[in-house]
């Protein structure tokens, strides 16, 4: 059945749109695994997937940090790349955490953040912001799916956080993680596989430039008046921007800028605090 599809994609399809495990299957010869009013479902599907769609889309879920959340064309695909950004925030967990997932998506990493804290014993409020209608919405229900208390704002990067003009006054975040378009304009993995699917603007940004750093620049800016005194702040990026992502995180005035490696040892993402207060240059 479909033997262009990897077999754990197949799995996946005939568990999903039977709701049978795949004991059930595997008990019984193949002709008698679906009925008349199942097999044009499974049909359809096998054959969207041949054709490239992501199988994260047609299933609508997709797997992080050990849950499952929905996802949609529209919404960024989780990744297990970001679980390393968990990971590094869980290192410094501790109570009453304000915590910002900037450009959430799919809602994966804060969510799965306040989660882990909650399986901790520790208490955290969570704020996520999108650009996009969509994942904004995913967000939310993600959320409420999962049991989370979080605030999901629509606006581009710190624009949804509300300020009232007095910069002493801004909401201040003691945790800002974010997982924001890094992908340089001309990569061609923009062509292959789901990516060629996924929202650009989740991938290279509404106004990218050459070196795929564009949305770091803008994320910094805003650092200072939202990160607290000694807060953290937790960046994904591309494998190879890992010095230029310090760089501009220095050039921000957070100090103890570190960068931090996957479980394949591949640069990955960047770690830096906010300084005591008045600190910044
Ligand atoms: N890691 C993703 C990829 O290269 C990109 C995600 C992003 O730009 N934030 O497939």
């Amino acid at each position: 059945m479909s033997q262009d599809l990897p077999s754990h994609e197949r799995w996946a399809i005939l568990e999903w749109s039977t709701g049978r495990p795949r004991e059930w299957f595997i008990a019984r010869p193949e002709s008698e695994w679906l009925s008349v009013a199942e097999a044009p479902l499974v049909t359809r599907l096998f054959a969207a997937r041949t054709a490239g769609q992501p199988l994260a889309y047609l299933l609508g879920e997709r797997e992080f940090y050990g849950r499952r959340f929905w996802v949609r064309p529209g919404v960024l695909i989780p990744r297990a790349d970001t679980e390393l950004l968990v990971d590094a925030a869980l290192e410094v967990a501790r109570n009453g955490l304000r915590i910002l997932d900037l450009g959430c998506g799919s809602g994966c990493l804060g969510i799965s953040l306040a989660l882990e804290l909650r399986a901790r014993g520790r208490v955290c409020s969570l704020t996520m912001v999108d650009t996009s209608p969509v994942a904004v919405a995913t967000s939310r229900n993600n959320a409420r799916w999962l049991g989370v208390d979080a605030e999901v704002l629509l606006g581009d990067w710190w624009e949804a956080i509300a300020t009232n003009g007095d910069s002493a006054q801004h909401p201040r975040f003691d945790l800002v993680v974010s997982n924001p378009p890094y992908v340089r304009p001309d990569d061609p993995h923009l062509q292959m596989g789901d990516l060629r699917f996924e929202p650009s603007q989740a991938l290279v940004g509404h106004a990218p430039t050459a070196d795929g750093l564009a949305d770091y620049r803008r994320i910094l800016k805003g650092v200072p008046a939202h990160l607290a005194p000694g807060g953290m702040l937790l960046l994904e990026h591309g494998h190879d921007q890992q010095s230029d992502v310090l760089a501009l995180v220095r050039q921000a005035g957070l100090v103890d800028a570190q960068g931090l490696h996957d479980l394949s040892n591949r640069p990955r993402a960047v770690r830096a605090f906010a300084p005591p207060p008045g600190h910044y240059d």
